[in-house]
């Protein structure tokens, strides 16, 4: 801003003397001069902080050469670029006391991209974008995540299409792939997750049990599917012994934590 102003006021001077601008800010320095030897400056300001400043100073710089001389800030050295650079910085920071009675620096609007993000909060945001905007899609996120999806995955990115009535025609184990996601991300139509959508009027359990048929309560509880359970169980806990014997775990001792496990797959066991 104290760039911008310098160069305003000297379009006032005796238009025959090039004036000379001292300035402590090394890019600016840089990009003034690169300006005067009229090499486009375009893509270089594209990306960066506060560009519309810089287009500003560069609109000013064009009409009339100015010198732009670098001085090193807060130095202890006498001569005149140095003092008058400690003067400025003794009433900028001085300023900051008496915040009412500096006057408000204008928006350059008029030398933004053509676009420019804009939020009430925090004016107009002409730093990075892409941070800009991952933090509002973030935030939206976590407020659809916790208004009601049970902290389960979001379902916007998702394809739309209505999945196939057989989505497992290939193998068994691509049936239980399906139903695994199904259950995780929340879909898996029992009576819980359809009342809760309006599809059915009651949440307990349809084969007849006082309980809520919730996914627990099928896998776990639900005594219609107990004969499944156990066969299930028995076939694992062969399977898993076989694997023992395969891998070379032979001793009962080490044989047992896992197949506990094993075991225990279909039931709350507490010491698993
Ligand atoms: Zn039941």
């Amino acid at each position: 801003m104290g760039h911008i102003l310098a160069l305003v006021l000297r379009s006032n001077a005796d238009p025959t003397v090039i004036p000379i601008l001292y300035s402590d800010h090394q890019n600016s320095v840089d990009l003034i001069e690169d300006i005067q030897i009229r090499v486009s400056q375009d893509s270089r300001l594209r990306g960066m902080n506060g560009r519309s400043y810089y287009r500003w100073i560069l609109a000013l710089a064009r009409e009339r050469r100015v010198n732009m001389l670098y001085t090193r800030g807060h130095s202890a050295e006498l001569s005149l670029p140095s003092q008058l650079n400690r003067e400025a910085d003794h009433y900028a920071s001085g300023s900051q006391r008496f915040p009412e009675l500096v006057p408000f620096a204008p928006t350059p609007t008029f030398t933004m991209d053509a676009y420019t993000l804009y939020t009430k909060a925090d004016g107009w945001v002409e730093s990075n974008a892409r941070n800009f905007i991952n933090f509002f899609l973030a935030k939206e996120a976590a407020e659809r995540l916790a208004r009601g999806n049970k902290l389960r995955m979001l379902t916007y990115i998702h394809d739309n299409m209505p999945p196939p009535d057989y989505p497992y025609t290939r193998a068994l184990s691509t049936q239980s792939a399906v139903i695994q996601l199904y259950v995780r991300s929340g879909q898996l139509p029992t009576a819980e997750v359809l009342e809760s959508r309006s599809k059915l009027p009651s949440c307990m359990c349809r084969l007849g049990c006082d309980a809520v048929e919730s996914v627990h309560h099928t896998f776990v509880d639900c005594p219609e599917f107990e004969d499944w359970r156990l066969a299930a169980g028995e076939e694992i806990s062969l399977r898993t012994e076989r694997k023992l014997v395969e891998a070379g775990i032979l001793r009962e001792e080490d044989q047992r934590a896992i197949l506990n496990t094993a075991k225990s797959l279909f039931v709350d066991d507490a010491a698993v």
